[in-house]
């Protein structure tokens, strides 16, 4: 560990970075030209303070920031980069591809073969459409089952978060949650006036909402199992209840697994939990670190799409022929045995977790999805997004900045998931054991 900072370096004033020089000038560099310095607003770090660090390479567990410091990657992409950073047979994928060109603007059989894919491993998925990003797929997905349903309104959940679409950005999680923004600025009241948004968990309030509006509801969109305000897992029987109400109402039922696809099993949630979506939306892993994603399902359903039917839709570089490479490289070493390793090391890590937090008397509940995890700083168990709210985020701050200075990379917020990959062996581990003890210990005494 010769990389790692002696601990008298380490006890810099928080939240100021002690060795984050580059960073921080290419932080600078960057708000000159871009809002805020960044492309995506958690990246900034406001929710925790300090110097956002400017990521150079990453490799297997690894990220290697500007200033040359070495991190065990805890967010991994937000969720997309399950075999690690460069893996080398997708790379070796990605490479063929792009030395056969860039984008046709035509068909290939590159999106054939990965819809294919995804059709073979998730059973309701019949048909797929490829899009470029989580928002476009679930954007699309609320406009087809509009279209498919000819009614308007669409029930969410508070705190889950289905990308920047506009009639979405209600009470989202995310960063919208991360900012304690129930809404934003620039979506108007005819954009977000046809969608109900109802507490996460609460299958009396859907049913309360289908008779409030008989007829009228197109859709309920639901994160298969939200990730997106910590995790917050679907009580048993959450996810069969909306199911049910959907087809009893003649709404589509519309499981979001942007997140949780290809990634809490080889079949995603609906792997986990067999509630069978009539549409289903993808991004993340299925795009192997490309832009990448994809919304689907019902054949009957999807063939009121354009051109097959009258719901417009489409995509310059939909289906991308780099992109589509890397999915499916990815997708292809996504067997049995990946999951298997994943879940251990996510397992393992939530353990070291809670020890360490117990130990220092810290309250928290740790919750996860199969490898998908959070922590949150209260001992009272979080099922929707006021729960989640209740927590002492200060804590976080303090357990954050620790184990970043300590060389592990945490989500730079309290209301996200943590992700691993198959790529996070023992040495990856052994690092993330050494440095939670003062983490812990930083939570423990941090004041809000
Ligand atoms: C990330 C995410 C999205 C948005 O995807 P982008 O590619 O960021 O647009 C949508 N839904 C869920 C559940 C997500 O986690």
């Amino acid at each position: 560990m010769s990389e790692m900072p002696e601990k008298s370096q380490v006890m810099s004033e928080l939240p100021y970075p002690y060795e984050a020089q580059a960073s921080q000038a290419l932080f600078d560099r960057a708000a000159a030209v871009t809002p805020g310095g960044v492309n995506s607003p958690v990246r900034a770090f406001r929710a925790v303070g300090g110097t956002p660090r400017f990521m150079v390479s990453g490799t297997g567990p690894y990220l290697t920031d500007a200033d040359g410091r070495e991190y065990v990657d805890l967010v991994c992409s937000w969720g997309p980069m399950i075999l690690g950073h460069a893996h080398p047979e997708v790379i070796a994928a990605v490479q063929d591809a792009v030395a056969r060109g860039t984008s046709f603007g035509t068909p290939g059989e590159g999106e054939v073969a990965l819809a294919e894919e995804m059709v073979a491993r998730i059973e309701p998925l019949e048909q797929v459409r490829l899009v470029s990003s989580g928002t476009e797929a679930t954007m699309s997905a609320i406009r087809l089952a509009r279209g498919f349903t000819r009614r308007a309104k669409v029930i969410k959940f508070a705190g889950c978060y289905h990308g920047h679409v506009d009639a979405l950005l209600a009470a989202a999680g995310s960063g919208v949650a991360t900012f304690a923004l129930p809404d934003t600025p620039g979506v108007t009241g005819a954009q977000a006036g046809d969608t109900i948004v109802l507490p996460y968990n609460d299958l009396d309030a859907v049913r309360a909402a289908f008779a409030a509006h008989p007829g009228e509801i197109a859709c309920v969109i639901t994160e298969a199992s939200p990730g997106n305000m910590g995790v917050v897992p679907p009580l048993p029987g959450f996810n069969q209840g909306l199911k049910d109400a959907c087809a009893a109402n003649g709404a589509l039922y519309i499981s979001d697994e942007v997140m949780t696809g290809f990634r809490t099993s080889r079949a995603g949630w609906f792997g986990v939990d067999g509630v069978r979506p009539d549409l289903m939306t993808f991004g993340k892993v299925m795009g192997g670190g490309f832009p990448a994603a994809a919304f689907g399902g019902r054949a009957d359903v999807m063939a009121h799409l354009a051109p097959a039917g009258p719901v417009y839709q489409a995509g310059t570089l939909s289906g991308n022929p780099v992109a589509t490479a890397a999915g499916l490289a990815q997708l292809r070493l996504l067997d049995d045995a990946a999951y298997e390793k994943v879940d251990a090391v996510s397992e393992r890590i939530r353990s070291l977790v809670t020890e360490a937090l117990t130990k220092e008397g810290v309250a928290h509940t740790l919750q996860n999805a199969s490898n998908m995890f959070s922590v949150f700083f209260t001992d009272r168990p979080v099922r929707n997004y006021e729960d989640a709210k209740a927590q002492e985020s200060f804590r976080y701050t303090a357990f954050f900045h620790s184990l970043l200075e300590n060389g592990v990379y945490l989500p730079p917020s309290s209301f996200e998931s943590w992700f691993v990959s198959t790529a996070h062996d023992d040495r990856a581990v052994q690092r993330i054991a050494d440095a939670l003890p003062a983490a812990a210990r930083a939570a423990a005494e941090a004041t809000a």
